[in-house]
């Protein structure tokens, strides 16, 4: 009987799926993805023990490096890519079950949101939090949308590589990025003077993207100065469709604007123009931050 048991108990098979940390006496670190079923017969048994025994949150991971790692020290900080490799995992992860599970389908925007280190564009307390599916707070009570939305808004962009790209409402920087990623050429315009300043230092020193054009005023009457624009997503939501906005869209042009009568409850609407028409196709309900301007609220 006794034996019986313990034959039963050495053909578990336990399955762990996980973060583990991987000094483990070896001399590099890095994080490994543990997917793995094992019994109690295997003979790498005690090894794969020990990795479970280091199995780790990413957040406890991030501490480790910043904190303890003789790569990273207080001396000697981590660095933004060492930070970003952290969430790797989240990262995929977030991209298989938020967006190519809810038929996320253009290959090059996944390509992109599974670059863009999305955690160091929000507060670093929320850094564990940034891969969840959910919008999440920036500074001067703006919000960052969550990667679904972002990436939704993306693909109905229907963009090619080399597009010119207006983005109205820069805050975190984070959709900028995305949409710099898939190649575009993008030119951004923020209205609140701490969020641009912060974000256009992440940017360029930060995150080396040198060669986005960002501004600093009221987005509702575009950007004059650059028009036209092959494609305008705007991140904020106004009573009705600028007509500036409009005005510096290429021929064969699309925006997308989320416009709404009251506050805080907008239809996404994608423009096309057509030569000197305009059509308005309604996307569905949505809900954005308030688009502050002479031709906004
Ligand atoms: N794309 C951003 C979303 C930020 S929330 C991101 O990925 O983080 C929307 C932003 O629009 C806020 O930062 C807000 O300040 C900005 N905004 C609102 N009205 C604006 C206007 N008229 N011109 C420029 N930016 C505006």
């Amino acid at each position: 009987m006794s034996n019986n048991k313990s034959t039963e108990e050495s053909n578990i098979s336990y399955k762990i799926e996980g973060l583990a940390y991987e000094p483990l006496g070896m001399p590099t670190e890095r994080v490994i993805r543990l997917n793995a079923k094992f019994s109690k017969n295997d003979p790498d048994y005690s090894q794969r023990q020990e990795i479970i025994r280091h199995l780790i949150t990413p957040a406890e991971l991030m501490h480790r490096t910043q904190k303890s790692s003789p790569f990273a020290s207080a001396a000697n900080p981590a660095k933004p890519n060492e930070q970003a490799d952290i969430y790797a995992y989240s990262r995929k992860r977030m991209v298989k079950e938020q967006l190519i599970a809810r038929g996320i389908n253009d290959e090059n925007v996944l390509r992109a949101m599974a670059a863009v280190p999305r955690h160091l564009f929000v507060n670093e307390a929320l850094y564990p939090t940034a891969y969840d599916d959910r919008p999440l707070p920036i500074t001067c009570g703006q919000t960052i949308s969550q990667p679904y939305t972002v990436a939704l808004m993306c693909q109905m962009l229907m963009a090619e590589r080399g597009m010119k790209v207006l983005e109205i409402g820069t805050g975190s920087g984070y959709q900028a990025a995305v949409l710099r990623e898939m190649g575009l050429k993008v030119f951004s315009v923020e209205r609140i003077k701490e969020l641009y300043t912060n974000t256009k230092s992440l940017l360029t020193t930060k995150l080396g993207y040198y060669d986005m054009q960002l501004f600093l005023s009221d987005g509702t009457l575009g950007l004059d100065l650059f028009a036209p624009y092959d494609r305008i997503i705007v991140a904020a939501g106004g009573p009705s469709i600028p007509e500036a906005l409009k005005a510096q869209m290429t021929d064969n042009g699309i925006m997308l604007i989320p416009v709404g009568r009251e506050k805080m409850a907008q239809n996404l609407i994608r423009v096309f123009k057509i030569g000197n028409t305009y059509r308005e196709e309604n996307l569905g309900t949505t809900t954005f931050v308030d688009l502050i301007g002479k031709q906004g609220w």
